[in-house]
């Protein structure tokens, strides 16, 4: 049954025809695609040979189709009780890029499986490797979206430039999940706290150890049925303030969603947890700017100097990732315009100060994941910088987290939430 329903799904003509949304974006994408791509070929690495050329793409068109036997099916899980990324549904993308075979071949969706990697591919030794982080949510209409999914794909090339991997046009890989989700749909869950997460991920397979530009790579994607990331839900929770470790710096890529961020903050976060705290605060600098709590962005509700109440988030100086979720909560404050909305610098300093005078009102993280997270309280040397983020009568985040989730939900209509079918 499961099997009929599945071919029933791929053979339906004019799949993927629809993302309105996106195509209004076009124009916007492909300046940005230009300038990737000239990037890249001025970095001499992989798109080198395109030089001059429209940008190469692999193309949606072009897809091709194997689905699991039904030996393959996983037992879908129960929505409640999902833990993040811990199970996979029953396919994959893929889409290599060889430059000795002109570039970008065709995507294939394929039964989830494992890679085979040459042992000496680039990604196992220099860590050249990038992803995103995307959900598709089944709206209480039954419908499934994707949220903002030509933001990720911006970011995603932009990443790959910096990492020396081909990049691509993002429209055609939207179309391309799209199909793998709706392929996969009975693992979108029925239910507004789960969603399906989409991982997206570019590595380098040459398999030759020099550290140098990238002539073969493959491009693919994994589904992961998530329930609420953080199993404590809407606790605040508390954050270690260590500025003896940093996770980003100036000139660096800390902007760049690449695998080489994170794994120096497995064991930061470890000894977090050791101490008796849920997250890292990621200080920066003599200033000790704040800059991230884990891998969210974050921001401050507070009364400012001029008594006036502002909602601050760190500006983009090349510290911070540029989150969807960040832009689309500066993007909806501002629209409300019930206070004073900043990207600025905000450092340990003008919390504790603000702290004294008793003018901090809120703090929370913000990303896909975990959509907003409330913060208690930051440890920072001797000191505990109380929050008072969970006694607010209708707080900020909470706000926040309704209006992004009914977007993404389905309940309000919203540009931002395209429909993949
Ligand atoms: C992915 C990520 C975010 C959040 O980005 P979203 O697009 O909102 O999911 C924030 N910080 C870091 C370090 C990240 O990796």
């Amino acid at each position: 049954m499961v099997r009929s329903g599945l071919r029933q799904l791929v053979l339906r003509p004019k799949f993927g025809t629809q993302l309105r949304c996106v195509h209004s974006e076009e124009k916007k994408w492909q300046s940005v695609a230009a300038a990737t791509a000239t990037a890249a070929s001025l970095s001499a690495c992989a798109n080198a040979q395109e030089n001059l050329q429209p940008m190469h793409t692999f193309k949606y068109s072009d897809t091709t189709v194997r689905l699991a036997e039904p030996h393959q099916l996983q037992p879908k899980p129960d929505a409640a009780g999902l833990q993040f990324g811990k199970l996979f549904t029953d396919h994959m993308l893929k889409i290599e890029y060889h430059q000795r075979l002109g570039g970008w071949q065709k995507p294939v969706i394929t039964p989830f499986e494992n890679l085979v990697l040459h042992p000496a591919a680039k990604v196992l030794h220099y860590a050249v490797e990038l992803f995103e982080g995307m959900k598709a949510y089944r709206g209480v209409d039954g419908r499934i979206r994707l949220f903002r999914p030509e933001k990720n794909m911006e970011r995603m090339n932009r990443s790959a430039v910096r990492s020396g991997l081909p990049t691509f046009s993002g429209e055609e890989l939207i179309k391309c999940l799209s199909r793998l989700v709706s392929i996969d749909q009975e693992w979108v869950p029925h239910s507004e706290s789960s969603s399906l997460y989409i991982r997206p991920t570019l590595i380098g397979i040459d398999p030759s150890l020099g550290v140098a530009c990238l002539e073969s790579a493959l491009l693919y994607a994994i589904l992961s049925p998530v329930g609420a990331y953080f199993s404590s839900g809407f606790q605040p929770v508390s954050l270690m303030a260590d500025p003896q470790y940093t996770r980003a710096f100036p000139g660096g890529c800390g902007d760049r969603k690449m695998g080489s961020n994170y794994a120096p903050t497995i064991h930061v976060q470890h000894e977090a947890n050791l101490r008796g705290y849920q997250q890292v605060l990621w200080l920066y600098g003599p200033e000790e700017q704040l800059t991230e709590v884990g891998t969210m962005n974050i921001f401050v509700l507070l009364i400012n100097d001029e008594g006036e109440l502002e909602l601050v988030t760190p500006n983009l100086d090349g510290l911070i990732l540029p989150g969807v979720t960040r832009m689309s909560i500066l993007e909806l404050t501002r629209g409300w315009n019930e206070f004073k909305v900043s990207e600025r610098k905000i450092t340990m300093g003008e919390m504790i100060h603000s702290m004294n005078e008793n003018r901090l009102v809120e703090m929370f993280g913000a990303g896909t994941a975990c959509i907003v997270s409330p913060v208690a309280s930051i440890h920072y040397k001797d000191m505990t910088i109380k929050i008072p983020t969970g006694s607010q009568e209708n707080p900020l985040y909470r706000r926040l987290e309704r209006a992004l989730t009914s977007i993404q939900y389905g309940r309000v209509e919203h540009p931002w939430a395209v429909p993949i079918d």
